[in-house]
């Protein structure tokens, strides 16, 4: 069996964009505190960019015992170049358990890079992580025909249980990784829940500077500059309300975002959410995609305007604490997870909906 007796903590790529933290950093950190108990050790952020060593309080104010920064210019705004090299430098140096990332943008272009330089494996897209107490050994006593008293087996028995969807959401796939360490993960923004800020936690926080190199000649390409979106992008994943369209608005798009708009307003500054037909159709940006594609949504009231609810749908809002749908089909899927439910033509209910809603 490989010796990993070296590889301890569960770590976090905590990711900054122009010295802000992203909310998925202080998700991964609350997540991370779980594994750690379970595994008896500690969680460790780290932390790239220049001049970013201010952040690494509020990281641990989420649970991180300990903040690993690595300052320089040229950390400055991501590259895969630099962030790949230093953040593997930082594996090899500390050797992690495990080390979640975030799937954003960013971490899904830097995690495989990582991953293949470390000979490790990735589980991309994670929905669900857990460590397995019982071991993978006797899992497969229980679930397999292999005489486990009689193999020997070259692989770890303490292990991160990673689950993601897989076959279009069809089912779900757990993963582990027994041969090799680092563990890696990405994780899905939205779908871990983020802890209480403890500012007693911040406070105690260990920063660890480590020396590292890294020059000019390890990167290949360079930032000009960063446009930022004329738009402001949907923030659907802090939403506490939100309006979800899908293609039963087709008929009259325009007055169909602008129903759920209204009623979003009314029911207390929700925003629009939307189903793949209808960001697809380029009727609402995909920023506004709710489900297996697109964002992992918990918000305290979730409504569905036309949306049948197919299980790439629903996979992405089903957490959600009121379910609230309107279809004017009554055999439509969206209803057997939903709360509440309207059977009816959605330009006429919302109407409707919103005189009631200003009326109370
Ligand atoms: P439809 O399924 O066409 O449903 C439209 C609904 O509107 C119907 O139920 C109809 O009864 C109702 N309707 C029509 N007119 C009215 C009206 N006037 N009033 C009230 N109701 C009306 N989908 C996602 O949403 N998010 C994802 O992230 C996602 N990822 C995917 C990933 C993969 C790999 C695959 C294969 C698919 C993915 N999909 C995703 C697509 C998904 O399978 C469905 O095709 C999609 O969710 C359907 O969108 P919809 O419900 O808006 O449209």
């Amino acid at each position: 069996m490989a010796d990993f007796s070296e590889y301890k903590n569960v770590w976090v790529f905590c990711e900054q964009r122009q010295g802000e933290l992203q909310t998925t950093d202080f998700e991964l950190v609350s997540e991370a505190t779980k594994l750690a108990s379970e595994l008896g050790c500690k969680v460790v952020g780290l932390l790239l960019g220049d001049n970013v060593k201010g952040l690494a309080n509020e990281i641990a104010g989420y649970g991180a015992d300990e903040v690993v920064v690595c300052e320089s210019p040229l950390l400055k705004d991501y590259t895969t170049d630099a962030y790949a090299k230093v953040l593997c430098d930082m594996v090899n140096e500390f050797k992690p358990e495990v080390l979640l990332i975030g799937a954003t943008n960013i971490g899904r272009d830097l995690a495989p890079r990582i991953a293949a330089r470390l000979h490790t494996g990735l589980t991309a897209d994670a929905t669900h992580l857990d460590i397995d107490t019982k071991g993978y050994v006797e899992y497969l006593r229980e679930s397999s025909t292999i005489d486990v008293d009689n193999t020997t087996f070259d692989w770890e028995d303490r292990n991160l249980k990673m689950t993601r969807p897989a076959f279009g959401g069809h089912l779900m796939a757990t993963i582990i990784c027994p041969r090799f360490r680092p563990q890696i993960s990405t994780v899905r923004p939205g779908v871990m829940k983020k802890a209480a800020f403890d500012s007693a936690k911040a406070q105690a926080v260990k920063v660890i500077e480590p020396a590292f190199e890294l020059s000019a000649d390890d990167i290949k390409t360079e930032v000009l500059s960063i446009e930022k979106a004329a738009n402001k992008l949907v923030d659907l994943i802090g939403a506490d309300i939100i309006v979800s369209v899908g293609r039963g608005i087709g008929k009259d798009v325009e007055k169909g975002i602008a129903l759920a708009q209204e009623l979003a307003d009314v029911l207390g500054g929700g925003v629009v959410g939307a189903s793949r037909a209808v960001t697809d159709a380029g009727w609402l940006d995909a920023a506004h995609q709710v489900g297996q594609t697109g964002k992992t949504v918990h918000p305290k009231i979730y409504v569905a305007l036309g949306i049948s609810g197919a299980i790439q749908h629903t996979a992405g809002m089903q957490d959600s604490e009121c379910i609230i749908a309107i279809n004017k089909n009554e055999t439509a899927p969206i209803f057997g997870v939903a709360d509440y439910g309207i059977v009816g033509d959605l330009f006429k209910v919302v109407p409707q909906l919103i005189e009631e809603i200003k009326k109370a």
